[in-house]
This record gives structure tokens, C-alpha cells and sequence, in this order.
């Protein structure tokens, strides 16, 4: 099958490759329509690693898709043939100890296409389990079912909040991951939403959505900023998307007492934190790592209108100039939120 592949850092290549193309029992197969291209897929082209996970074979990149069901396995009974779909890209040990709490996430043999030693989708076909594969409303696109897998991190950090109506929040970073991170905020209930960045670009999108907030902290104090729009209380979530290691003194500043810090970006090396002002203001601190249960909730936000993440689409591009829209992405255009790749425009198998 002709797909996208990472031979090896800073190289990729539309070559054919053998990928599995059977459904088991549980699966279906899906001509696969749109595919997202993600912060990460972009950070194995350019450094072949992220942490501990090494790129040491080739492999197929892409991990946000949707597209349309052409076959099911024997034992399918929520997904029929010609179903638009979005898939689910962690495929835990449905019988792990993780998974019965839930938290299959955190599944330690969670596999997870494009992350080391397991490939993605930029191709044709994708096999997938069932149970990780979402029917799409008739008014969700496929370009808005590929964007369910990024929104699903903030559907995540927003549970991991645990928001109540009429809360204020922050959130350090306006890219994808901000973006989506405060588009839930405000969707569980949060009145107004502070975004920080240092691009005008960036935050001129985010600043689209009413109740969102931006603040330019390359010219402006996060903390004063909060102070002044919470009469001197601040905020009752802080929200982390940027991975920048320089932001946590600010974090807690900016958070009330008794507030939540909720880390989603992940920074580079190991962070000072300051714990004695943390824990003066008896702050709690919830981590976010990819998302569990979110995909159903995502869908119904998405279709009722609720959250309309269209406008975070940038620009696609077909699949034979895939390798061009991953080298626009690693650009890091200020303006570029979302790059999709129209894997096949007809997807009907
Ligand atoms: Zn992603």
C-alpha cells in the first residue's frame, strides 16, 4: 500500500509499504479520507525521537483520521459498510488493569499509531478496532472528524479541571493544543477563558472565538493581566499547552487559592517548580496524557454546534504533495494552526 513514510529522521518518501489491510472479528477497514498532521508526526521528521520513542525503522506517520467504513469484522455490531467515520488512535489491552479503571490511556501496552514501532495512517486503508472508531453525525465533516483527536486533549484536560459553571480559566500557549484546551474550557462551563502567547497570529485565531481572551506576554505580565480581569483573586484554572519550562512561576501566580494547574505541554528537560507557593495557596495539580473516554463527548459537542473547530483548519493538501505539507508544518508558520492531508477525496472504498 502506497503510504507516507519516516525512513528515517528528516527523510520521508510516498512509497509502497506492507501494512495490515485484514479486519479481524473486532475491526473494520476504513478508506481513510483526511488525516491531520500533528505536532508530533512533525517532531519525529525533524529530531527522529520524541523522549524515550526512537524512530529506528521506517515508519508511516499521520495519527488523526477520519474516513469511511468498507468492511467490518464478524463480530462488529455498532459500525456498518459506508459509515463516515473518526478513529481513535490508542489501542490499549481492553483486558489490562488500566483499561478496567478506565484510564486505558495510561495502559501501559497501549499501542499508538505513528509512535514508535507502530505506524500510522497517511495511506489508503487502516485496519482498526470497532470500539475505537466514532460514527460521524451527517452535518461533522471529515476534515472536523479529523480534528476530533487534538480536541479530545482538551476534552481531557477540561475533565482532568474539573470545571465548574462560571469558572475563569488560563491557558499558557494559543497553538493547536491551547486552541483546543480553552474551546473546552468554555464548552464544561468556564465563563471566560485568558489565552497567552507571544504571536499576535496565533492568538488573532484563538481571539475569534467569543469568551476568549488573548494577552500578548511577550508585552504584557500574565499574572498582572489575570490579576486585573479577576479583581486581584486569579484565575480558577491554569491550563499549561505551551511546554515552555519559563511559565510555571507565572502559573502560580496567575491561579487563585485553592485553584487547579492542569499540565498538558510537555516540556523539554526536567522544570523548576515552587513548591512553598504552591502549596500556600493549596494549589492542585492535574496531568494530562493523551485523553480516555472523551471521543463520544467530543462528537456530540462538535455536532450540536457547540464547538466549531472548522475556523482551525490553516490550509490542505492532497496526499501527493503530503511531504510538502510536512515541510510547511516543520516551517511553523505563525498563522498555521491545522494542516490536513486529503488522503482521498472520494473515500467510498
Ligand atoms: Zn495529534
Amino acid at each position: 500500500m502506497r503510504a507516507l513514510v519516516l525512513e528515517r529522521k528528516g527523510e520521508l518518501a510516498l512509497r509502497d509499504i506492507d501494512l495490515p489491510n485484514e479486519p479481524g472479528p473486532d475491526d473494520v477497514r476504513i478508506a481513510v479520507h483526511t488525516v491531520g498532521v500533528c505536532g508530533s508526526d512533525v517532531h519525529y521528521y525533524t529530531h527522529g525521537r520524541i523522549g524515550d520513542y526512537v524512530v529506528r525503522e521506517p515508519m508511516v506517520l499521520g495519527h488523526e483520521g477520519s474516513g469511511t467504513v468498507v468492511e467490518v469484522g464478524a463480530n462488529v455490531k455498532n459500525l456498518e459498510v459506508g459509515d463516515r467515520v473518526c478513529m481513535e488512535p490508542g489501542i490499549p489491552d481492553l483486558s489490562s488493569r488500566a483499561s478496567k479503571l478506565g484510564i486505558y490511556n495510561v495502559d501501559p501496552s497501549v499501542r499508538f499509531w505513528a509512535t514508535p514501532p507502530d505506524h500510522g495512517i497517511l495511506a489508503p486503508y487502516t485496519v482498526h478496532p470497532a470500539a475505537f472508531t466514532y460514527r460521524l453525525a451527517d452535518n461533522v465533516s471529515f476534515a472536523e472528524g479529523a480534528l476530533v483527536e487534538p480536541f479530545a486533549i482538551g476534552m481531557q484536560a477540561a475533565a482532568r479541571a474539573r470545571i465548574k459553571p462560571g469558572d475563569v480559566a488560563v491557558v499558557i500557549g494559543s497553538g493547536t493544543i491551547g486552541i483546543m484546551v480553552a474551546l473546552a474550557a468554555l464548552a464544561g462551563g468556564c465563563a471566560k477563558v485568558i489565552i497567552s502567547d507571544i504571536s499576535d497570529a496565533k492568538l488573532a485565531i484563538a481571539a475569534g472565538y467569543p469568551g476568549i481572551a488573548p494577552v500578548n506576554v511577550a508585552n504584557e505580565d500574565l499574572a498582572a493581566f489575570v490579576s486585573a480581569q479577576t479583581d486581584g483573586w486569579g484565575a480558577d484554572v491554569v491550563f499549561e499547552a505551551s511546554g515552555n519550562p519559563r511559565v510555571y512561576d507565572d502559573m502560580i501566580k496567575a491561579v487563585r487559592p485553592g485553584g487547579a494547574l492542569v499540565l498538558v505541554g510537555l516540556p523539554p528537560d526536567r522544570v523548576p517548580f515552587n513548591v512553598n507557593n504552591a502549596i500556600a495557596k493549596e494549589i492542585r495539580v492535574e496531568t494530562v496524557f493523551r485523553y480516555a473516554n472523551v471521543f463520544d463527548r467530543a462528537l456530540e459537542l462538535i455536532a450540536s454546534g457547540k464547538v466549531d473547530l472548522k475556523p482551525l483548519v490553516s490550509t490542505t493538501y492532497p496526499f501527493e504533495e503530503s511531504i510538502a505539507a510536512f515541510e510547511r508544518a516543520a516551517e511553523g508558520r505563525p498563522a498555521d494552526i491545522k494542516i490536513q492531508i486529503i488522503v482521498d477525496e472520494g473515500a467510498t472504498g
